[in-house]
């Protein structure tokens, strides 16, 4: 303020001079004029000596300007140069994150929000074939162009990973992960698991052989046993009994083998070939037969097996596959809840669209820390209940499996003492 007043001063002073020397001569006014002229070429001097500085050495320490010139150039020069050292500072912060990223294995792209390519890592023109020169600016899918690559980016769903064969390598498996940040930008991961998926083949293969070679043996073995059986009454007691077991055991070798082997088909086979429309009341129909069958085997009061159709459509999918997974959820409940129990098995469309399954019992329920395993293989509540009723272990994680086939879920809910309720829930657009 004290210099402002002070240039204001100094205007002021000029003009009087300038009027009392154009008095002097008669001329006041012309005095005046000359006093604003000598004010104004001051100031047009000084405005030149800051463009010059600004254009040409904006850098280098301002002239030497007096009284609010001088001020107004210092701080002009005090405020660039605070700027310069943010400026590196951050241009360094990002050297850095862009040093540390270009070290990666993985691929890193970052799109904007339109999803076109701003920047990417070494290890992602390794993996995808993306040039630096040709390919910024590009939007992604014209460059990822598979066609589940374009569902998975534009469903801006991203909490599961993408798992493809590389653009320019068909030997390589990548599995892609979109994270969403900032406005509306995407950050695009990629990972190389192609060893991963070779071992998980491997064993996947591995089970499939193992399973069907098992298969003959067992054939034969059960076939003679029960040859043997049907002569116990000439076999000595200990025997006998001993048949018995074997052929008890060898049946459940041959259950366990039997779910082994349609697990396997289940991950290896990419399946939807025999998916049609389903009119699930016969389907459902047949499991509660043989479930109230399987009720009578296995206790002395058999349970109540209700079946409610609620809806009359129909559901694309696999019959055989459907009918499996139904059937072991439905055995299940047969198999854990106590005689005279009662299980329903429901058929109905849900409010918020779809359709769903459920089995229902009133047995003795699960506790709850369980049921998040219950669909891994071999995951068992009580070991010794689940093999003296006959299970393998793997009718849940069949279930999965075939829900997954079927764009569907499974959910679970389950209190101790208050049975079970399985729900098998599928999409609107499995219904027609
Ligand atoms: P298993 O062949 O042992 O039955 P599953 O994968 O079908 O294998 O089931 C896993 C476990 O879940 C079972 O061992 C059992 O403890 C529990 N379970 C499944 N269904 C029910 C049910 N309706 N009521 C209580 N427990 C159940």
């Amino acid at each position: 303020m004290h210099l402002w007043s002070r240039e204001l001063w100094r205007i002021a002073w000029l003009a009087t001079l300038g009027v009392i020397m154009g008095w002097l001569f008669g001329a006041p006014g012309l005095g005046l004029a000359a006093g604003l002229g000598v004010c104004l070429f001051y100031h047009l001097r000084q405005l030149r000596a800051l463009y010059l500085w600004l254009t040409l050495t904006p850098s280098e320490e301002p002239p030497a300007g007096p009284g609010l010139w001088g001020e107004l150039l210092d701080r002009l020069y005090r405020y660039q140069k605070s700027q310069r050292i943010t400026q590196g500072r951050l241009r360094a912060t990002l050297a850095r994150i862009q040093e540390s990223s270009e070290a990666m294995r993985d691929s890193v792209v970052m799109l904007d929000r339109h999803g076109d390519l701003e920047w990417w890592n070494s290890a992602a023109t390794k993996m995808m074939g993306l040039q630096t020169a040709h390919d910024r600016g590009q939007h992604i899918t014209n460059l990822l162009r598979d066609p589940a690559f374009v569902r998975y980016f534009s469903s801006r769903e991203y909490s599961e990973p993408l798992t493809l064969t590389s653009p320019i390598d068909e030997r390589r498996i990548l599995e892609y992960q979109i994270t969403l940040y900032g406005d509306d930008e995407r950050l695009l991961m990629a990972r190389d698991i192609t060893r991963l998926h070779r071992l998980e083949q491997m064993r996947q293969d591995f089970v499939a052989n193992v399973s069907h070679e098992l298969r003959t043996p067992l054939t034969v073995l059960s076939g003679y046993l029960e040859t043997y059986s049907d002569l116990s009454d000439q076999l000595p007691p200990r025997l006998g009994r001993s048949v018995a077991q074997m052929q008890a055991q060898t049946l459940r070798m041959q259950n366990l083998v039997d779910d082994l082997l349609l697990l396997s088909r289940l991950e290896i086979d990419q399946g939807g070939k025999d998916h049609q429309p389903l009119a699930l009341g016969p389907l459902l129909e047949s499991v509660c037969q043989d479930a109230r069958a399987l009720s009578g085997q296995q206790h002395e009061t058999p349970q109540q097996i209700a079946l409610e159709i609620e809806s009359d459509a129909r559901l694309i999918g696999s019959e055989q596959e459907l009918r499996s997974a139904v059937s072991n959820l439905v055995f299940n409940a047969v198999r854990y809840a106590p005689g005279g129990s009662t299980i329903t098995l429901r058929y109905a469309e849900l409010a918020e669209g779809g359709a769903c399954i459920e089995v229902k019992d009133n047995g003795h329920g699960i506790d709850p820390i369980h049921i998040p395993r219950l669909t891994e293989r071999f995951y068992r509540v009580d070991k010794g209940r689940s093999t003296a009723t006959g299970g393998t272990g793997l009718g849940l994680a069949i279930v999965k499996h075939v829900l997954i086939r079927h764009d569907g879920r499974l959910s679970i809910e389950s209190r101790p003492g208050f049975g079970a309720t399985f729900r098998c829930i599928f999409p609107a657009a499995r219904l027609s």
